[in-house]
């Protein structure tokens, strides 16, 4: 590769990199397959090797993937808290080769006689624990390895973490760590919850562990089926010869330890374990993704050291992607609320991870045919990161004699209107974009889902909405009226106020989730927050150049020209501006430019919830030369405190002497009006936390 093209590679694959694991760790909702995401890990890894003048630190390599909620607006977050020993990741492999040569290098370079420990490599999410005195005082996320989330009111819900150990000889303080699981049978049970009052499902168990751990609410936290397995003590803080030893001694003071360990000498050993588990792991109630190899005598671990992401004395060997092959029953043909037309195809339903698998994704037709797909096939069928999982090959030696290669229809299957394959696209599309119903639906149910504009309901009322010639944009649903809601089979009145007030709480959502909301072709999440930061408001945006749009990092042609086409519809015009009146925000507002500097060389921290949105408020105190900080510290000038501030910043401001100001004391700073509304409970929640 040419040393440009090199560079660019390396730019594109961290910022994949950084996008998917913000995907994959804060929000739970991965969109690739791990496979995938180390397979580009690994090419980042050998371009950066040979090109070590473009390895930056903040390369995902070398910094492990982040679960932290400080970026989440509006959420209250957790108090951050420092890790006593960094909290890292372990490299990895799916390739037994590389685990012969891990072995190798072990026997070449240590000196002294040696064992391996292999462990289960647990698929949840990473917990520290610290006990004090035999008592549970503190549970703390991966966060980005230095901080983690503070979840210990969590971690004393799940019912086999021991709020106090038994036994005796534990350190009077010491950190033990492990993963926290979401057993195939609560998953199954909460993703059928969750089915029926039309919430996202997640995608798989170790998604919802980790979403479940990060809930607000400890109460449903207990409900959610977790339970806890604990795999490592860091060395210095407890005084064994052996990893093992040390997991035996923290098992006999009751903590959950597994049991599903060996200790061996040499590579066959290791193969062996490997061996067993690739099958043994299907019989387990939760999920494992591969196995752990760690060098067991203490010393020698702490000899290797670390490098700036993972131990040098481990290496966890990943299992690929566990396949199962079933019939095809029929394929249906899905119109997306793009018009895009997918093929699904319904299966014999089959136990894939744990999991019934009904529904596999043929993604297009140029896909259908690569399989060389034949009517009645048996299919190897594969999870990746999304919900429906993937076909990846047919068994042709289980075809039936005579079948028929399915025919992709000409026809959108929702309107009739011809499909359309425009150039350079690998998808069929219906361009009956303002009748197609299903478009129509698809396109609101976007507008309202969680990550756009999270008003409350789902596919029924979108449904019932259409049906009933009620809504068809978004902006119809701002002229909606209890009278005509209660119109609506199963509504009473308390379920139409709700609706109503979440449309009303919706008109605080900030431009860039407003313009996410909308539905622009090829404008995710992150491109909307990069355009909306990037030009300010809408008017900007729509009187914006193709070169223009391409000056917004991570903008190519593909996103530049769909965002052109979607203002030249007259329609889409009209839509806007019929939003625009209904008072949604179509504007950075505050945060656009800088408006004075007032708060010029001083840092806030802000917590608690504020009569705008916590981003908002971060952008108002820059607008104003101010610095937003993430923890208070002795070099924090304010801490902000809103309604429900966290009493740990409080209480840390208190200690430090860090003035503690409210909404409408920085108001007055900023010479702006002060809001009314919400200042009075400010201060009530703050008065007890304080005096
Ligand atoms: P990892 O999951 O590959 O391995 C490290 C983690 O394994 C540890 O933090 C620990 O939590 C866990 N673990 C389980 N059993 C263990 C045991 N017995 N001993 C020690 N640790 C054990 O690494 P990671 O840094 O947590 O995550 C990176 C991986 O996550 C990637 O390799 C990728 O597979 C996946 N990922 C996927 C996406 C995606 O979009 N699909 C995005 C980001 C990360």
């Amino acid at each position: 590769m040419e040393y440009a093209q090199a560079k660019h590679r390396i730019e594109e694959l961290k910022a994949i990199l950084w996008e998917n694991s913000r995907k994959y760790y804060v929000d739970n909702a991965p969109t690739m397959s791990d496979y995938e995401y180390d397979q580009l890990m690994h090419e980042l890894e050998s371009l950066e090797s040979q090109y070590p003048e473009f390895a930056t630190p903040d390369s995902p390599t070398r910094r492990v993937g982040s679960d932290l909620e400080e970026d989440r607006a509006g959420e209250g977050g957790f108090v951050k808290r420092l890790h006593k020993y960094p909290m890292l990741s372990l490299g990895n492999t799916y390739s037994i080769k590389e685990v012969e040569e891990f072995a190798d290098r072990a026997a070449k370079s240590i000196k002294s006689a040696f064992t391996y420990c292999c462990e289960l490599k647990f698929d949840g999410t990473a917990i520290c624990l610290t006990y004090r005195n035999g008592v549970l005082v503190q549970a703390l996320t991966r966060g980005d390895g230095v901080r983690g989330d503070d979840v210990t009111e969590n971690a004393r819900r799940i019912s086999n973490i021991p709020h106090k150990l038994k036994g005796t000889g534990w350190p009077e303080e010491f950190e033990i760590r492990g993963e926290i699981l979401m057993p195939y049978e609560s998953f199954d049970r909460l993703n059928h919850e969750r089915e029926l009052q039309e919430e996202p499902l997640f995608a798989n168990p170790r998604n919802a562990a980790s979403g479940s751990l990060k809930l607000q609410d400890p109460e449903e936290v207990g409900r959610r089926g977790l339970f806890c397995t604990l795999y490592h003590i860091p060395a210095g803080q407890v005084d064994f010869p052996t990893h093992d030893d040390a997991l035996k001694a923290a098992a006999g003071w009751g903590l959950p330890v597994s049991e599903h360990r060996t200790l061996c000498t040499d590579i066959d050993g290791i193969e062996a374990f490997i061996g067993h588990w690739d099958t043994a792991r299907k019989d387990l109630p939760y999920a494992t993704d591969g196995i752990v190899i760690k060098i067991n005598e203490m010393a020698i671990q702490r000899q290797l050291g670390f490098t700036a992401k993972s131990p040098r004395w481990a290496v966890a060997y990943k299992f690929k992607a566990e396949q199962a092959c079933t019939p095809i029953l029929s394929i249906d043909y899905q119109v997306g609320r793009t018009g895009a037309v997918t093929p699904v195809a319904n299966l014999e339903p089959v136990l894939l991870s744990g999991t019934m698998v009904k529904r596999a994704t043929l993604v297009n037709e140029d896909q259908m045919r690569a399989l060389d797909l034949h009517d009645g096939d048996w299919v190897y069928v594969e999870k990746g990161g999304e919900i429906i999982p993937k076909i990846t090959a047919v068994e042709p030696s289980k075809r039936q004699p005579g079948a028929k290669e399915p025919i992709f229809p000409t026809l959108c299957p929702d309107c009739g209107t011809h499909l359309v394959k425009p150039e350079g696209e690998a998808r069929w599309f219906c361009p009956n974009t303002s009748g197609c119903p299903t478009q129509i639906k698809g396109r609101i149910l976007h507008f309202l889902s969680r990550k756009a504009m999270n008003i409350l309901s789902g596919e029924a009322t979108v449904e019932q909405l259409y049906k009933l010639d009620m809504v068809h944009s978004p902006a119809d649903l701002y002229s909606l009226t209890e009278a005509q809601l209660l119109l609506m089979e199963g509504w009473k009145e308390r379920s139409a106020r709700r609706f109503l007030q979440s449309l009303r709480d919706s008109r605080k959502v900030p431009f860039e989730r407003v313009l996410f909301a909308i539905g622009i072709r090829y404008v995710g999440e992150t491109t909307a927050r990069d355009i909306a930061r990037h030009f300010g408001d809408i008017n900007a945006i729509r009187s914006a150049t193709r070169e223009e749009l391409l000056a917004v990092p991570d903008v190519g042609e593909v996103i530049a020209d769909s965002v052109l086409s979607y203002f030249q519809s007259e329609a889409n015009l009209l839509e806007i501006a019929r939003l625009q009146n209904a008072g949604l925000q179509f504007s950075t507002a505050p945060q656009a430019q800088k408006m004075s500097d007032l708060l010029e060389g001083k840092t806030i921290v802000i917590s608690g919830n504020f009569s705008i949105s916590r981003e908002d408020m971060k952008a108002l105190i820059e607008a104003h030369g101010g610095k937003n900080g993430s923890s208070v510290s002795a070099k924090t000038t304010y801490l902000l405190a809103g309604s429900k501030p966290g009493p740990e910043k409080v209480r840390k401001a208190g200690e430090l002497g860090v003035e503690i100001i409210d909404e409408a004391r920085l108001y007055e700073i900023i010479g702006l009006p002060s809001p009314q509304e919400g200042m009075r409970d400010n201060q009530q929640d703050l008065e007890p936390t304080l005096f």
